[in-house]
């Protein structure tokens, strides 16, 4: 049974315990059942921890929550604040918009100028009333009309006076003008002769803004000054042409005076009356020069002065200046000398006659302005980049009375002149640096000047040249052989420098002396040439001379003078072997020197023969020359016969051209002289007559002769058949020059016998 309950109670899970064990189990039970109520206390006390800490976190939450909304509130009225604020803001800007809005339309109407704006399909947007005005209160010019509209507007109701042009071509112009990036300004005339500048701006966006300008005061303006311009042109034309008539009309009676005045110098006269003789004939000269500056001067304004540049020589160009310059500096006591550096090229391509006229205007001026001292012309060159264009650089230099500071600036300007009128003691025009200056302009130069009051002045032109052809590879002058040591004596610093520098070049030792005594101190048997001045304080060059010879010294003198006229006649001069007049140019230098030097083979008399006695002329040889010579003014008929008096010549005188014609015809003469200017046939025509004549056969020279200066003149002159061009005055070293170089072969030198007898009286 137990088993039987034992299982059953098991089956039925119950369990039957004895009393022990029902004590213990109870006991157990207890303790299980508190030990289960302890652990549900733990765990609601921790239940209750947990569910406060959430609390705790809620509370957190909550506060962080609340404290949120407090701030977004506060945030949210922030926001209001600013939003009531914009709005107010805004309205106040549109308020101001519109006010700027109003203003600049305002403005914009006040303007007089047309303005207008468009979108970048060419459509208005706006316009002020001066813009539509121009439209001439044509309705549909207004906001919403397109640009075509508008051009379409413009040329049928005549807005705009386009002239011949096409009105489509004018319309697609300016189209097309309005399609390019940046259209450039058009002046348009309108219908009412008023003229406006149409100027459009393209924006970043693709508008455009149009101005139109009333240009109308400028345009009318310009028209005036167009007009004036043209009336001031023909008034200096018409200057320019009675300056070269005045100028032709004074020469002519001029030429009779000075001429006259020539002539009658050459007769018997009393002191007095040569005196007032040669007061004439410089007077007339010195009118010339006057003449000569005005009408360059009138060329240059008027833009006619053309520059003829041919080969010529530069260096001899400055001594025929200097030459001509020298008795005006002798009389003052003046040295006048050239310093042309030794190797530089002498021939060079330029107009001969205008750098003449520089140079004797500079070295003029340098003689007037200086009393005493010397002038000094320096030439230094430079071989172009391109090897034939020559850089030359030409001073003259002074001691005379310089130039205030602050009157340079002005010394090139026209009619300038540092003395004033009333205390001036030289004379001039003030044009002739204005002139010096020009002409050097149209030569590509510059001139220049330095001066010090009391010390001097130094004034200078660079020019660049191409040398003439036949000096381009020429071989550099020859340095004379044997010419080791030179003993140069000058009692003048400038003299001796230069002569110095010049020796030094050709490789030669120089013994510097200042004088006479100190030349025969240091003279030793080791020079090979003594170099010496002509005047001197002391000794001259003639006693130093004299004294070298005394003492038994065979070296060879050469005498440089300004003056060496009365020297030739000396008797000390047998004891040179040369005498060169300063400023000698090079090539008389280097030909003096070679002779001079030349080998010895009885030294003496071979160094003496360099300048032999020239030989006598030759008795005139051939037929007598036969002249024809035609001018209508009977005072210069007589001045030109006077001038060939004595000569070798058969001289016949036409006094009009158609006579010249007939004449030439009768008396096939040799040479013709043919004044430009006669009534009926005149010199040019007379002269296309008579080449017509000739056909292909004999050429007779013809020379003009005229009064007229004017390069134009020249050329018609020349290109009507006439060869030779001789300007009046006409001088008698000129005439007599071209009969020479004319005379043809087989006619004896008509001037042959008159110079012997020159020489003989
Ligand atoms: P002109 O000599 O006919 O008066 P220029 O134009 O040749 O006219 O010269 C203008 C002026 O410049 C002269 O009047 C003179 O006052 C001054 N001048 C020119 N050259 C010299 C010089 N070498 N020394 C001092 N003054 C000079």
């Amino acid at each position: 049974m137990n088993v039987l309950f034992t299982k059953l109670t098991e089956a039925a899970g119950v369990e039957f315990l004895t009393r022990g064990q029902t004590e213990m189990t109870l006991a157990s039970k207890l303790s299980q059942e508190r030990r289960a109520r302890l652990a549900a206390e733990r765990l609601l006390e921790q239940k209750q921890a947990e569910l406060q800490a959430a609390n705790r976190k809620l509370g957190r939450h909550a506060q962080k929550l609340s404290e949120e909304i407090v701030e977004t509130r506060a945030q949210v009225q922030t926001v209001r604040d600013e939003n009531q604020r914009y709005r107010s803001d805004l309205s106040v800007a549109q308020e101001k918009v519109l006010i700027a809005e109003r203003r600049l339309w305002h403005s914009i109407e006040t303007i007089r100028d047309g303005f207008a704006f468009f979108d970048q399909d060419g459509v208005m947007i706006g316009a002020n009333r001066a813009w539509t005005g121009v439209f001439d209160g044509i309705e549909a010019v207004r906001p919403g009309i397109t640009l075509v509209e508008m051009l379409q507007i413009a040329t049928e109701e005549g807005i705009v006076n386009i002239g011949d042009e096409d009105p489509a071509r004018w319309r697609a112009r300016m189209m097309a003008r309005w399609h390019e990036p940046s259209p450039e300004p058009v002046a348009l005339r309108l219908w009412s002769d008023r003229y406006v500048r149409v100027i459009h701006q393209r924006g970043a966006g693709g508008d455009v803004v149009g101005l139109a300008i009333d240009i109308t005061a400028t345009v009318l303006y310009e028209r005036r000054l167009r007009d004036a311009r043209a009336r001031a042109e023909a008034a200096n034309r018409a200057k320019s042409a009675f300056l070269a008539n005045m100028s032709h009309e004074i020469r002519t009676p001029m030429n009779g005076v000075v001429g006259m005045a020539e002539l009658l110098g050459d007769t018997a006269l009393s002191e007095e009356q040569k005196l007032y003789v040669d007061t004439i004939r410089q007077s007339g000269e010195a009118l010339l020069v006057i003449i000569n500056d005005v009408l360059d001067y009138s060329k240059i304004e008027a833009e006619k002065l053309v520059l003829h540049p041919a080969p010529f020589d530069l260096e001899r160009t400055i001594h025929e200046v200097v030459m001509l310059l020298q008795p005006a500096a002798r009389d003052k006591g003046l040295d006048l000398l050239v310093d042309y550096d030794l190797f530089l090229p002498t021939r060079f391509v330029g107009d001969r006659g205008r750098v003449r006229q520089v140079l004797t205007n500079l070295i003029g001026n340098a003689v007037k302005f200086t009393p005493e001292g010397h002038t000094l012309v320096r030439v230094v060159g430079l071989p172009g980049a391109d090897g034939t264009a020559t850089h030359l650089h030409v001073t003259v230099e002074d001691t005379g009375i310089g130039i205030a500071p602050d009157k340079l600036p002005l010394i090139f300007d026209d009619f300038s002149q540092v003395q004033g009128s009333h205390d001036r003691p030289f004379e001039g025009t003030g044009l002739g640096l204005a002139i010096t200056q020009r002409l050097i302009g149209l030569m590509g130069g510059q001139v220049w000047v330095d001066s010090e009051p009391g010390v001097g002045s130094a004034f200078g032109f660079r020019i660049s040249l191409p040398q003439a052809a036949e000096e381009t590879g020429a071989p550099p002058p020859e340095v004379p052989e044997g010419l080791r040591r030179v003993l140069v004596v000058d009692d003048l610093e400038v003299n001796l420098a230069i002569l110095t520098r010049q020796m030094q070049t050709l490789g030669a030792e120089v013994i510097r002396c200042h004088s006479g005594a100190e030349a025969l101190r240091r003279l030793d048997g080791q020079v090979d040439l003594v170099l010496t001045d002509h005047n001197m304080p002391g000794m001259d060059g003639l006693e130093l001379a004299q004294a070298i010879r005394d003492r038994g010294d065979p070296v060879p003198v050469v005498m440089i003078s300004s003056n060496p006229g009365p020297a030739e006649l000396d008797p000390a001069r047998r004891h040179l072997a040369a005498v060169l007049q300063r400023p000698t140019p090079r090539r008389e230098l280097f030909r003096v020197l070679a002779g001079v030097l030349a080998p010895p083979a009885p030294v003496f008399a071979t160094r003496r023969a360099v300048t032999p006695a020239p030989p006598a002329p030759p008795a005139p040889e051939g037929r007598r020359l036969c002249l024809l010579a035609a001018e209508d003014n009977a005072t210069n008929r007589t001045v030109f016969a006077r001038m060939l008096r004595g000569a070798g010549i058969d001289l016949h005188f036409a006094s009009n051209g158609e006579e010249a014609v007939a004449m030439w015809r009768d008396l096939r003469p040799d040479i013709v002289f043919m004044d430009i200017s006669m009534p009926g046939v005149d010199g040019k025509e007379a002269t296309r007559r008579i080449r017509a004549a000739e056909g292909d056969g004999d050429h007779v020279p013809i020379v003009a002769m005229t009064a007229h200066a004017l390069d134009g003149d020249r050329d018609e002159i020349l290109a009507a058949g006439l060869d030779h061009y001789l300007t009046k005055p006409m001088r008698r070293a000129a005439i007599h020059e071209a009969i020479r170089a004319l005379r043809p072969d087989g006619v004896a030198d008509p001037f042959a016998a008159s110079e012997e007898m020159d020489a003989a009286g």
